[in-house]
């Protein structure tokens, strides 16, 4: 690429990230002020082929895709990709699961960074590509993000699972619902407990305030690892009347 062609580029992209910065909320702005500085690479390997998803074709390619032979309710491998043993036995409250990767390296260290140094535009890759996933059997009428205790969320500033559901809201134009759900209980990470504490740690953890009567909802959330969170959320909203439940996650757990 010629020299000049280089820094045409460049200006364009700070130029986007001005317009980005002047329209974004005050918590936001710290980020986009980085990115107004550091013009979009790919997130991974720092190229500059990044393209509109911020991760290049080579990163996207080696990314740990989930597998094609998934439990068609909770997303663990199952030969055939018929219903597990798990789910047989002891059925989820959640209808479905759809992952768009294996919660592995280098994707486990992306949404750490996502999580805690508040990296939105991995939220536009993610959410663009997630939509692409579920883009072929997206029919539901609403999409609820795991919501995040008031505590957590003045801790961190932001919900990564509600920015991740904004992009994929846009891409499929399925309503986002903010207002249904809400975490009642300030629960431990769940990544510290054991399995039986986090089932327990869940009990209680979720409030709907409003009904949900026959419709077809999404959960969408950043990480599925036993399913203990989504579970209780899938009850709550199966109470206030939900029909069908699907969870849209980015990457599942495969061993726990
Ligand atoms: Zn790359
Ligand atoms: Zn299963």
């Amino acid at each position: 690429m010629d020299k000049n062609n280089h820094w045409v580029i460049h200006i364009n992209k700070a130029l986007q990230c001005v317009i980005r910065f002047s329209c974004c909320e005050p918590n936001m702005r710290v980020t986009r002020f980085m990115e107004l500085l550091f013009p979009q690479s790919c997130l991974l390997c720092s190229s500059w082929q990044a393209g509109s998803l911020g991760i290049c074709g080579n990163c996207l390619h080696d990314m740990p895709w989930h597998l094609s032979n998934t439990c068609p309710q909770c997303a663990l491998p199952s030969p055939g990709g018929h219903l597990c043993g798990h789910c047989i036995q002891a059925p989820p409250a959640f209808d479905t699961t759809r992952s768009l990767f294996q919660y592995q390296f280098p994707l486990s260290a992306l949404l750490q960074q996502y999580k805690y140094r508040q990296l939105l535009t991995l939220a536009h890759s993610l959410g663009n590509l997630l939509a692409e996933h579920v883009r072929q059997q997206s029919f539901a009428d609403c999409i609820i993000p795991m919501p995040l205790h008031k505590q957590r969320l003045q801790q961190r500033g932001f919900n990564q699972s509600v920015e991740i559901a904004k992009v994929v809201s846009k891409q499929l134009h399925i309503p986002l619902n903010l207002q249904a759900c809400a975490r009642i209980k300030p629960t431990p990470p769940q990544a510290s407990l054991p399995y039986k504490q986090r089932i327990k740690n869940m009990h209680g953890a979720f409030d709907c305030n409003t009904s949900l009567q026959g419709m077809k909802v999404v959960l969408l959330d950043d990480v599925m690892t036993t399913g203990a969170s989504l579970n209780a959320l899938a009850k709550t909203v199966k109470a206030a009347g939900a029909s069908h439940v699907e969870c849209w996650v980015i990457a599942r757990t495969l061993s726990q």
